[in-house]
């Protein structure tokens, strides 16, 4: 195994290559499809948002489709679309990016945290149900690190107590959960096309439901809350996606499936090898969920006396990227403070348990065998 040691060596790890964690798969058919929309003239609100949006509610296999310029504006924009606003409490899983938070204070609603489920680390129905009160307006489970989380618990939720449900897909495109893409198994779903999501327009987000009414209320917001020209219906923002972007997702969009295909094989590659590691432990996805490893998860078993530090080490002079969030349940961001929200009675047992604990494994759909199989030997070596 190559290493960072000295003298002859030397030469050996000057040729290793490091092992990007993620990476963006983009080539020249994007180019093709971007320069046509430069060329074009037409850069917004034209035939190429339009078609992006068909081709992702047929993907996903809903009606409706709204694409918008980031994953947080989706959320933001699906929550005001459903009416969730001052007053209004929202349930939210501790273990997710910030978006998933900052969207319900945007529209002046209150995030109550929920616990996680310790198998698949998304946000547990069980424990949300101890938290509804009649202020409960929305649910927002996180399909973390491309697993779903377990839907049947939320929609039996959404039914008992009459609470929408927005699923935040941000890390689950393509994922479904008994043979049905997330997305579409709540009131609405957000997606992000970020840099490093399972396909990007660079930024970008989009909006998928079901129901007619949150479809047309989210065009209206997107576009500076117009219903026509010159009527302003609502207050509304300009989150609109571009042409440019919209060309940029049609290719990505085409690509997904072999991608995932590939992040999937990659991650099940590396886990399977890994798994029987007297210090590793590896989130099992159920049999009713197709995961699609945004992240490829491992974690260090306090039993084994290794530590997730040594083991950042260990990759790092190994020339082995990985990624390490979330640090903190969200509840213990500075922001929330600042904003007068007091969650220092907030203590969710299994959030507490994980947070920082979490390593994702480079898994992205450039990795050959080679690469594949060092990053094994590396983490047995460990
Ligand atoms: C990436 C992400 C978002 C935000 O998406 P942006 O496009 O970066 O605004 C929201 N929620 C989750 C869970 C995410 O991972």
């Amino acid at each position: 195994m190559p290493r960072r040691t000295h003298g002859e060596d030397r030469k050996r790890i000057v040729t290793t290559k490091f092992i990007k964690v993620a990476k963006p798969f983009v080539g020249e058919e994007e180019v093709a499809a971007i320069r046509e929309v430069l060329l074009s003239g037409s850069y917004v609100s034209g035939d190429k948002v339009a078609e992006f949006e068909r081709r992702f509610a047929d993907y996903i296999g809903v009606r409706h489709a709204v694409a918008v310029n980031s994953g947080t504006a989706a959320l933001h924009i699906a929550l005001e679309a459903i009416g969730i606003g001052k007053g209004d409490e929202v349930i939210v899983p501790p273990l997710t990016f910030f978006a998933t938070i900052s969207s319900v204070l945007y529209v002046g609603a209150v995030p109550v945290f929920a616990d996680i489920d310790l198998d698949d680390l998304c946000l547990s129905h069980e424990s949300t149900e101890k938290y509804i009160s009649p202020k409960t307006k929305a649910i927002i489970p996180v399909h973390l690190f491309g697993c779903a989380a377990k839907m049947a618990g939320f929609i039996s939720l959404s039914g008992k107590y009459g609470i929408p449900v927005i699923e935040d897909c941000a890390q689950a495109h393509g994922t479904e959960y008994n043979g049905k893409k997330v997305g579409g198994l709540g009131k609405a779903g957000t997606f992000s096309f970020f840099a490093t999501k399972h396909m990007t327009t660079g930024e970008g987000g989009m909006i998928t439901t079901n129901d007619p009414h949150v479809a047309e209320e989210a065009r209206i917001i997107r576009n500076h809350g117009m219903s026509s020209p010159d009527v302003h219906e609502r207050l509304g923002y300009n989150n609109r996606m571009t042409e440019i972007e919209a060309a940029m997702g049609l290719v990505q969009l085409k690509k997904l499936d072999d991608l995932n295909k590939k992040r999937i094989e990659n991650s099940e590659y590396i886990l399977e090898r890994i798994r029987a590691l007297s210090w590793a432990e590896v989130p099992v996805a159920s049999n009713s969920v197709r995961h699609t490893y945004f992240w490829c998860p491992v974690m260090v078993r306090p039993e084994s006396g290794k530590t997730i530090d040594e083991l950042k080490e260990h990759l790092k002079n190994n020339e082995i990227g990985f990624r390490q969030r979330y640090q903190e349940p969200l509840y213990r961001q500075n922001v929330l403070k600042k904003i007068d929200l007091d969650y220092s009675h907030v203590n969710l047992p299994n959030a507490e348990s994980v947070v920082g604990k979490v390593l994702g494994l480079p898994n992205h759909p450039g990795l050959t065998k080679q690469d594949l199989d060092r990053i094994i030997d590396v983490l047995k070596e460990f």
